[in-house]
């Protein structure tokens, strides 16, 4: 039977447990291990908690101005658990609508003549699409759906995924679509796009006729495209803060794990903490700092297995910029919220709602880019790329080079940052097998260090994933039994022992 000590059912009962990394993946784990019973303390490298959760808050002299997401900005409404979180930690109330790309038909997207507004595009879409198909003999309804669909692949693949793919959505895919009805599904208040969403929703087995890569990425096209999505409205950072607030144990910033030994009978973190650097022995650890962290350390006592996926899983860099304007000038263009696709260096504009004091001005999330098109500009000085994306920008917003309508920047390359050095897993070009295996090996314990982040977990990318993998981290520790602790425990040296 097993043994239950204050710990609803854990093996052994209340556990030590150090949980490193204070991003949503950590926060999660220490909140439901204390909810398990077991003592958690939480160690962050950082001056700040929510990793890559970060919402930057303009200032307009003394008061608090308008806030640009740097981080993850939107949920997906059918991610589960993070809409649990959000209603469990009385966040409900601040739930909104997202809305994201082609979501206002007065919002832009490059052809080949130029920038077009959403609601005027689909002559022109239609037409650069069809110049690509070696056979052109498609019913307007297939060719419309063809051009939409490549429309929303091109704004949210990186420039060079989106090249390979191109071709992708090749014959047999319209063949199929040329024998279904498609004029359900014309929408728009001309019904001169596509709703790709309930197309895919009621004809699943479409999917099947996608080619491979285009199909494993459908998901993300669909998500980031669809109507029901969310925010919170004074700030995604709202979700890591209301979670820290709940966790009783202790959680320290400004103290990075630079090394992490694992034995039969404990964890030992090296610890720098300004100019020390400390050990610290633990009876358990779930480390939820990205692989492109842990590589970088010194890693003894892990097997080869383990140590070959934390340094070949493949993460992609995500760059945002975001400006803080004196006025929501889009407005005045028509635009009221959603994305354009601005292409270029730029990929994604975005026009965040102005929910606060006019006279504080408004963000406009200037730039967002992902894979190597944030490699390229996050080689560029700050000042160089201020200067390319206004360059850019201003072709569709021109608005941006009046004297003083640009108040600030604020910017972050998540593949530059040493918290992160990237900005999330992929595996979009993989099987769900190989994906599957992948996502095991990485959240696959080491004794008594256990794994947890999106890398962990069968949504990588999302904060979905991230807490995902937090829960089955909470859950192994809970039912895991304490192994040579009881051989070892005595014959221990003091828990925390400075070194040089
Ligand atoms: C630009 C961008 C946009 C995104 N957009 C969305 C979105 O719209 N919706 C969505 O759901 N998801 C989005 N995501 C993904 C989402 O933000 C992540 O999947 C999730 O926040 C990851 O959480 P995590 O806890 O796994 O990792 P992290 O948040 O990275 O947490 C890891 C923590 O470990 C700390 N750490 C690192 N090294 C050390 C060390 N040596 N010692 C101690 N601590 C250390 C870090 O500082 C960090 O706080 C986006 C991500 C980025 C970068």
């Amino acid at each position: 039977m097993q043994e239950i000590d204050g710990s609803y059912g854990a093996i052994g009962g209340p556990k030590e447990v150090t949980v490193i990394g204070a991003g949503i993946a950590g926060l999660v784990a220490a909140y439901e291990l204390e909810r398990l019973g077991h003592h958690v303390q939480v160690i962050e490298a950082s001056h700040e908690i929510g990793g890559r959760i970060h919402t930057h808050r303009f200032s307009s002299g003394d008061r608090a101005g308008p806030f640009a997401e740097l981080g993850a900005m939107r949920i997906p409404a059918g991610h589960r658990l993070t809409m649990h979180y959000i209603a469990e930690l009385g966040l409900q109330n601040q739930v909104r609508e997202f809305r994201t790309l082609f979501s206002d038909a007065a919002a832009y997207l490059p052809s080949s003549s130029g920038y077009l507004r959403v609601r005027d595009a689909h002559e022109t879409l239609v037409n650069d699409f069809t110049a690509s198909l070696p056979n052109r003999h498609y019913r307007e309804n297939t060719l419309l759906f063809g051009a939409w669909l490549d429309a929303s692949i091109r704004a949210i693949a990186p420039r060079q995924f989106y090249d390979e793919l191109h071709n992708e959505i090749d014959v047999e895919l319209l063949n199929l679509l040329d024998h279904i009805d498609l004029t359900p599904y014309r929408c728009g208040s001309a019904g001169n796009r596509m709703d790709l969403h309930s197309f895919f929703a009621d004809h699943p087995q479409v999917r099947s006729f996608c080619p491979p890569r285009l199909e494993r990425f459908l998901d993300d096209v669909l998500d980031e495209t669809s109507s029901a999505i969310v925010r919170l409205r004074k700030g995604m950072d709202a979700l890591p803060r209301r979670v820290a607030s709940r966790i009783r144990g202790e959680i320290s910033t400004g103290q990075e794990v630079v090394g992490i030994d694992v034995r039969d009978d404990a964890v030992t973190l090296r610890i720098r903490q300004g100019v020390r650097t400390l050990a610290k022995t633990c009876d358990y650890v779930v480390c939820t700092i990205p692989f492109t962290v842990l590589r970088r350390m010194q890693l003894t006592g892990f097997d080869q297995n383990k140590l070959d996926i934390v340094h070949q899983t493949k993460y992609w860099a995500a760059t945002k910029i975001a400006f803080h304007c004196r006025e929501a000038f889009w407005e005045k263009d028509g635009i009221s919220g959603g994305a354009s696709f601005t292409g270029g260096h730029v990929r994604q504009t975005y026009y965040p709602p102005a929910d606060g004091d006019p006279a504080l001005g408004a963000v406009l999330l200037a730039s967002y880019s992902i894979g190597p098109d944030a490699d390229a500009l996050s080689r560029l000085s700050e000042a160089e790329r201020n200067a390319v994306i206004t360059r850019e920008l201003s072709v569709m917003h021109p608005e941006l080079r009046r004297p003083g309508m640009v108040l600030g920047v604020a910017g972050r390359a998540w593949g530059l940052r040493r918290w992160s050095w990237g900005a999330a897993t992929v595996r979009w070009g993989q099987e769900a097998a190989l994906r599957e295996a992948e996502r095991r090996e990485a959240a696959r314990p080491q004794k008594g260090l256990f794994f947890a982040g999106e890398h962990c977990s069968s949504k990588p990318a999302w904060i979905e994933g991230a807490i995902e993998s937090a829960i089955d981290a909470a859950h192994e520790i809970q039912w895991h039994e304490p192994r040579a602790t009881r051989v070892f425990a005595a014959t221990r040296p003091s828990r925390s022992e400075e070194s040089a």
